[in-house]
């Protein structure tokens, strides 16, 4: 624990000489484009890496764990029901809080912005297709993440029924064991953190000068009100109502995870360390162990949230007004947006370009907020993290409430 404390500071550290060497160097923005920049990119491919693996033996470990296939079903039900509700009411909040607070915005030159567009437009039908994969080995190529959350359920439920209900069949602790080794990977590879974001913020301030994070400022003040009171709110709320655990405890007890989640901007990074403070929060570890990586892939709230402020505020550098019907679109593509991208440092900057390609806004206004990301990126992961224990924890005491009940009847 002292440890993961001490890693934050370094990450602290870091951004502050980031900023320090960036200034430092914005008469040759060359040397740290060009020297500097790619240690943080080394950084980022080593965490996409390893994302795939970890999430496929996570979710298989967590099917196996929960010995019974209808349980899964029982729970995977919840499970989406909470991550989509929440994701609603997070996008919903970033909508508001954006349109009330709009009025603080700088309005942005949009002149000459250009931004290449990776992704096309959202569409249910398609979503659904591709989230069977074709191919074994794909999904990881591909890093397509609800392939691989889709095979890895198949092979968990084949795992069940081979095991025929023994208890001590080999491959769960095969499993266990991938399990155990890809976490241990991701923890050597966070231990890097402070380096790859030394490496990755000192080029953004290089180019673009100490002002990038100034003229933002407001934008960033924004966003973090909206994580800030959708963890109030919304999670408090569930926890205590349905989870039977007061929110300041909660808050306490996932305060580590929350740490980790904001110095290393990464849900699936923060997988081991949320387990455990979810566990210590009454979550049970086969349920937690199915429902945070799922969500650390398909529930990102911090992340709707963001899409919501961003769009609101590029809308209104370019002078549009959105319509209520383009917002309730912004609500729905954030949504299905945040199903099957890994939770990997900049993933949301992904989907923001499908949220404004679905309501028509210009996708090269994402190059006013791209540079300063890292900042937007380190709340909206801890409001993903803080959400995904939320549900685990709800999860179990409904689970164990529906035991109590089938027990009170027999
Ligand atoms: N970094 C976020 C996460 O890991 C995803 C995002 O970029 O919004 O949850």
């Amino acid at each position: 624990m002292k440890k993961k404390i001490s890693l934050t500071l370094q990450i602290f550290i870091a951004l502050v000489l980031a900023i320090l060497v960036g200034i430092l160097l914005t008469g040759n923005p060359d040397i740290a484009k060009n020297y500097i920049k790619p240690f943080g990119t080394i950084f980022l491919n080593l965490i996409k890496w390893v994302v795939g693996p970890l999430v496929f033996f996570s979710i298989i470990s967590g099917v196996i764990s929960m010995r019974d296939i209808k349980k899964v079903g029982a729970i995977g039900g919840k499970t989406v029901v909470y991550y989509l509700c929440t994701t609603a009411c997070a996008v919903i909040i970033g909508l508001l809080l954006a349109n009330l607070l709009k009025g603080l915005f700088p309005v942005l030159p949009t002149a000459g912005l250009s931004y290449e567009v990776q992704t096309t437009k959202i569409d249910f039908m398609q979503t659904l297709v591709d989230a069977f994969p074709s191919n074994f080995l794909a999904p990881f190529v591909n890093a397509a993440m609800l392939q691989i959350i889709v095979g890895a359920l198949f092979v968990g439920f084949a795992l069940l029924l081979l095991s025929g209900g023994r208890e001590d069949f080999k491959a769960f602790s095969a499993v266990d064991t991938l399990n155990g080794l890809f976490m241990k990977v991701m923890e050597i590879i966070l231990k890097l953190s402070p380096i790859g974001v030394f490496c990755l913020m000192t080029p953004v301030v290089a180019e673009n000068g100490p002002q990038v994070l100034g003229s933002l400022a407001l934008v960033l003040m924004v966003a973090y009100l909206g994580y800030i009171l959708h963890m109030v709110l919304v999670y408090s709320a569930t926890v205590s109502s349905l989870g039977h655990v007061s929110p300041l405890r909660f808050f306490k007890e996932m305060m580590p995870a929350m740490m980790l989640a904001f110095s290393s901007a990464s849900s699936v990074g923060t997988l081991p360390l949320n387990m455990e403070c979810s566990q210590k929060l009454g979550a049970d570890r086969d349920i937690s162990s199915f429902v945070l990586p799922l969500g650390a892939t398909i529930n990102m709230d911090g992340t709707a949230i963001y899409q919501g402020v961003c769009a609101i505020f590029i809308a209104s550098c370019f002078g549009i007004e959105l319509t209520l019907s383009q917002m309730l679109t912004i609500v729905l593509t954030a949504t299905l947006a945040s199903i099957g991208t890994a939770g990997v440092p900049g993933a949301g900057v992904v989907m923001l370009a499908m949220v404004l390609q679905s309501v028509g806004l210009p996708v090269e206004g994402i190059a006013l907020v791209v540079g300063v990301d890292r900042l937007f990126d380190m709340g909206r992961t801890v409001v993903n993290i803080t959400g995904d224990a939320s549900c685990a924890i709800v999860v179990s005491a409904l689970e164990r409430r529906k035991q109590q009940k089938k027990a009170a009847k027999a």
